[in-house]
């Protein structure tokens, strides 16, 4: 029959409106008279089994972001209160992310070291744009590190685009218990995965120092250092210790290494056929001198 399925549409519509006031009416007591009735009216509101419509009262009330919300990348840096490297760069500049990145809004400038002004695996700048950057994901997908993320912060705008929207090394680095806030069960499987809540690199070490190599077993996951920050035990001390004593080995190797590679003094050109010629004329010239020397010598 003509007109059933537009008859059925408009029932729901109708259903959700008076559903908003039934709603209303069930939960008058306490949103509108100030009790919570055990959770906040607004998640009543918003939640999965909310029935009705009802207006997100923005920027006063905001929905919750699903925890893969992603948008305009963060990078990791450590907690500022941790106990060996506070505020540490988890980015080693590697640069697959600005390599991978679709629309190339990424540029990094590589840190070197003051002295010997060698590479160092840690980005003097970093720069994003953020009117171009798509918000795809790849740079997190792709960087080995774990160092940058995707964010949850959308309110990004401004009355300057020139400079606002170009996000410096300052503004894109956020402490990593900002990640685990935001992302809790996605931080933990990569926690897991790295085997443990260190920096992949910081990881490799305490394996190596506990004698592991590829076999060894993985560390385990622990508290996370973004939730809590636990006091340091002494082993914990005595890890970290060896730590920085493998690190120290692995520098002076690195050093030595570098060392052994620097290029000698130039090898001598070779000499062209010409120059042969001339070089032989010459030593036999001085033997026949000598030889004649000798002569007057014994006369
Ligand atoms: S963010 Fe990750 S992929 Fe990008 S340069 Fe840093 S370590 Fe490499
Ligand atoms: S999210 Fe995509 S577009 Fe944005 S910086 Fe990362 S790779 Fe580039």
């Amino acid at each position: 029959m003509y007109g059933v399925g537009i008859a059925r549409g408009l029932w729901v519509t109708f259903r959700h409106f008076l559903n908003t006031y039934v709603g209303d009416i069930r939960r008058a007591s306490g949103e509108y008279l100030g009790s919570t009735l055990g959770d906040t009216p607004f998640e009543l509101r918003q939640g999965l089994k909310a029935r009705g419509v009802y207006t997100v009262e923005y920027p006063d009330e905001k929905l919750a972001m699903a925890e893969r919300f992603r948008f305009v990348p963060f990078l990791v840096i450590e907690n500022y209160d941790h106990p060996d490297r506070p505020g540490h760069d988890w980015c080693t500049s590697c640069g697959i992310c600005a390599k991978v990145c679709p629309p190339q809004c990424i540029w990094i400038v590589r840190g070197e070291d003051p002295t010997t002004k060698r590479p160092i695996p840690e980005p003097e700048a970093f720069y994003i744009d953020i009117d171009i950057c798509m918000n795809c994901g790849y740079c997190a997908e792709f960087c080995p590190f774990d160092a940058i993320k995707m964010d949850h912060d959308y309110e990004l705008a401004s009355y300057d685009r020139t400079s606002n929207h170009i996000f410096d090394k300052a503004k894109l680095s956020k402490e990593f218990r900002y990640w685990v806030s935001i992302a809790p069960s996605v931080a933990e499987e990569e926690a897991e995965a790295r085997g443990g809540w260190e920096h992949p690199d910081i990881i490799k070490e305490k394996k190596k120092a506990a004698g592991g190599g590829r076999g060894a077993a993985p560390a385990p996951a622990g508290t996370p250092p973004g939730r809590a920050n636990p006091p340091v035990t002494g082993e914990q001390a005595a890890t970290s210790e060896a730590a920085a004593g493998v690190a120290a080995n692995v520098e002076a190797t690195e050093r030595a290494k570098a060392t052994e590679q620097e290029p000698g003094p130039e090898p001598a050109p070779a000499m062209s056929d010409e120059d042969k010629a001339k070089a032989e004329r010459l030593a036999k010239r001085e033997a026949a001198l000598a030889r004649k020397r000798a002569k007057e010598g014994g006369e």
